[in-house]
């Protein structure tokens, strides 16, 4: 069974198609990304699966629950699911640890709470009070909320703004070991080094509708992209698009007679792919 099937999901606010007619199916243990510019319909896609918006029409069925049924199925339902939302919620007065622990209170079978805290390097900042995080802590202080449950299902919705590059390291390697633990997970973010590194499969979404769904590395042609090699040639840096950098190579080897000078050879980054795909290559 899939973790998340929709079919056909459309959402309008009063005028505005925001998602205009989506098909995902997310396997159990994937990690999934969605990917799109601002206002493409991503949190509102995302924020239907999680039951927090109403769905114009369309099929949707997370853990196999329709996320706008209600009653017990729901509040059972619930206990399998962990979000991170993107924005945070107030938390007043309560120090970090205070506040897992009253989550942790929640969930029929959550993790612990020092381990928590420590697989989102918040061991020192336990006893802090929350509004006295940095933006970066308590982004880590939303992501330890949203895991605390021990979930099936995991969504993260830009988990990883504001991080520093050693906390997105350390986030990528909590990610990893939630993965092999079996979590499905649903992530977007605007970050493309982050859906490389994590996803299994990414969804490019533009104007509420995908746009194509793929492998990191096979998204868009990638894989069978040209290669730019480029070298020194006296005063002159040269370059050249090619399907076949080795043959390139080889040509310039026996050019030089040995070391190329200054040889690169540069493969589009999903980042490139991705840009050109959303049409916004020249911006
Ligand atoms: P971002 O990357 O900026 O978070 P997104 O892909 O998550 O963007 P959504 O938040 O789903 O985009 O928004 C899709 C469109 O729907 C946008 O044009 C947005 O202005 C509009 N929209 C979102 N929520 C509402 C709302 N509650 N009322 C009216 N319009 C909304």
């Amino acid at each position: 069974m899939n973790a998340i099937d929709v079919t056909g999901l459309k959402k309008s606010y009063g005028q505005l198609e925001a998602v205009r007619g989506i098909d995902l199916a997310i396997a159990s243990g994937e990690i999934f990304a969605l990917l799109g510019p601002n206002g493409a319909g991503k949190t509102t896609t995302v924020e239907i699966l999680e039951g927090f918006r109403t769905r114009d029409s369309g099929k949707v069925a997370v853990l196999g629950f329709d996320p706008s049924g209600g009653g017990l199925a729901s509040r059972q339902w619930r206990n399998r699911i962990g979000i991170v939302l993107q924005s945070t919620s107030d938390a007043g007065d309560l120090t970090v640890i205070e506040t897992i622990k009253h989550f942790h209170g929640y969930y029929s079978n959550p993790r612990g709470v020092d381990e928590v805290i420590n697989s989102v390097g918040l061991d020192e900042k336990a006893n802090s009070l929350i509004r006295k995080l940095s933006g970066g802590q308590r982004r880590r202080l939303d992501v330890a909320l949203g895991i605390i449950g021990n979930p099936e299902l995991l969504f993260l919705d830009e988990p990883t703004t504001g991080f520093d590059p050693q906390a997105r390291r350390s986030f990528w390697s909590l990610i990893r070991q939630l993965r092999q633990s079996g979590t499905t997970i649903l992530l977007t973010t605007h970050y493309l080094d982050e859906a490389e590194a994590l996803a299994d499969r990414v969804g490019v979404i533009n104007n509420g509708q995908i746009v194509e769904i793929s492998t990191p590395t096979d998204l868009g042609g990638r894989a069978s992209a040209k290669a730019v090699v480029s070298w020194r040639d006296g005063d002159e840096i040269k370059s050249e698009a090619t399907a076949n950098p080795t043959a390139v190579i080889n040509r310039l080897n026996s050019q030089f007679n040995g070391e190329i000078p200054e040889l690169t050879v540069i493969r589009p980054s999903l980042e490139d792919i991705y840009l050109k795909m959303i049409g916004a290559e020249h911006e």
